[in-house]
Formats: C-alpha cells, sequence, structure tokens
C-alpha cells in the first residue's frame, strides 16, 4: 500500500505544490512515486487537482485509495512512467473538505457526550455534511440544543493536535471515541495517527483537520430525518 503523505501535513489546509515522478499509467488515470493528495475515505472526498510535466498538463478528478493512490484523468496517456511532475493539489476544495471534516469531528463527539448517539455513517458533500447517529433515545435530540453545543466549541479557538499513538494506549484510553473499526485495519500496523480537539474529542483518524477550531466558521442545521429505528439523518452546512 503506497504510504499516504497527506497525513504527515497538519494542518491540512493550504496543501504545498509537490514535485515527483510518474510511476504508473492506466485507462484510468496515473500514479504517483509520491502523492500528498487525500483520496476518498471516511466520508470524506479525495483531492483533485493538475498534474505538469515540461510539455504537458493535466486535470485529475477525485484521487482515490488502492493499491497505490489514483489521480484519475481523461487522457493519462499524454503523460510517460519517469516523468518529472509537479503536482498543484485544489487548496479551494480540500480547505473545505477540511474544516468540514474537522466539524464533523466536533458534532459527532458532542452527540455522543450529550444523547450518547453513535455516529454510524457520514458524507460530506459540496458545501454540506450529513451525518447518520444512533441513538438510545431519538426524543431527546434537540437542533438548537446540539447547534450551540457545536457552535460553541468551534468558538473555544481550541487546538487540533495529531498524535501517533500504540493500539493497547489507543483502546484503554478512557476519553477515545470511535474504535470500532479499528479491527478493520491489519494489526501488522501498531501505531495509529490520533486525532485531539482540545477537550472536545479524541479519536483515530487519516483524514485532514486543521490546526485550530478558529479555522472554522459555524453550522447550521438544514435537515434531520429518520432513518430507522433509533437513527436520525443530519444535514448541515
Ligand atoms: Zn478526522
Amino acid at each position: 500500500m503506497q504510504e499516504k503523505l497527506h497525513m504527515n501535513q497538519h494542518p491540512g489546509i493550504d496543501p504545498p505544490p509537490f514535485h515527483t515522478i510518474v510511476k504508473e499509467i492506466c485507462d484510468e488515470g496515473i500514479h504517483l512515486e509520491q502523492t500528498y493528495c487525500y483520496p476518498r475515505g471516511g466520508g470524506q472526498p479525495g483531492d483533485t487537482g493538475t498534474i505538469f510535466s515540461t510539455d504537458h498538463s493535466s486535470e485529475f478528478g477525485e484521487a482515490t485509495s488502492g493499491e497505490y493512490i489514483l489521480h484519475p484523468m481523461e487522457e493519462p496517456s499524454v503523460f510517460s512512467i519517469g516523468d518529472e511532475v509537479t503536482c498543484n493539489i485544489d487548496s479551494d476544495r480540500r480547505n473545505r473538505n477540511t474544516r468540514m471534516h474537522t466539524a464533523q469531528h466536533i458534532f459527532s463527539a458532542l452527540a455522543n457526550e450529550i444523547y450518547g448517539a453513535e455516529t454510524v455513517g457520514n458524507q460530506i458533500s459540496d458545501g454540506y455534511t450529513r451525518i447518520d447517529l444512533w441513538f438510545p433515545d431519538r426524543d431527546q435530540f434537540d437542533v438548537e440544543e446540539i447547534s450551540e453545543a457545536v457552535n460553541s466549541a468551534i468558538r473555544s479557538n481550541a487546538e487540533v493536535s495529531i498524535h501517533e499513538w500504540d493500539r493497547q494506549t489507543i483502546l484503554s484510553h478512557e476519553k477515545m471515541r470511535h474504535t470500532k473499526f479499528m479491527d478493520r485495519i491489519p494489526s501488522s500496523i501498531e501505531y495509529l495517527r490520533v486525532v485531539e480537539i482540545e477537550d472536545i474529542d479524541l479519536c483515530p483518524c487519516g483524514g485532514t483537520h486543521v490546526s485550530n477550531t478558529s479555522d472554522i466558521s459555524d453550522i447550521t442545521i438544514t435537515n434531520s430525518r429518520s432513518k430507522g429505528a433509533g437513527k436520525l439523518r443530519i444535514t448541515y452546512e
């Protein structure tokens, strides 16, 4: 599996251009020797951008995960294996997704704290996020209450930091959230990246995050509807 270098870049906003070499060309796009692009996953859309060589340039669509991260493009054959290239990640899109994703940590953490709710799904789209939550008692959910709690957490200028912790430390930490998915990560990986939003959230995550919640603006809940027994789908901007 190709190393996901976006994980080494924190904060995850304004990613700088990077230089690398074309490693492989396939029908759908190209693989790069190294890439800092975020590949779609965990409800967060992948990066898009432009790749340049001396003679050619091509925009690429949403990067996706796999053995190697794919940069999908219409005519990958404009490049050759071994070409030296520069990759510009679309910063506006990345910054928007990073802010949305960090806000989702806060929303999920507070829904858990206030209602004992568990986040069972989430998806960031252009300009809005939806979260599926399961509640022990769904009637307790209150749009105004959660909005106020999330926005006051956002306005608390909380630091967002990244740790590399071993599984035991993660699983035995009393404040750790969202560890169920760890079963799916190969046991050969002992250390995992943990994201901490000071006094608000602590959980393992491979997404992109702001360095301080002051980089995020307030959320507005636009919809909340039933998604089956005990579940609600909440949409916010
Ligand atoms: Zn995250």
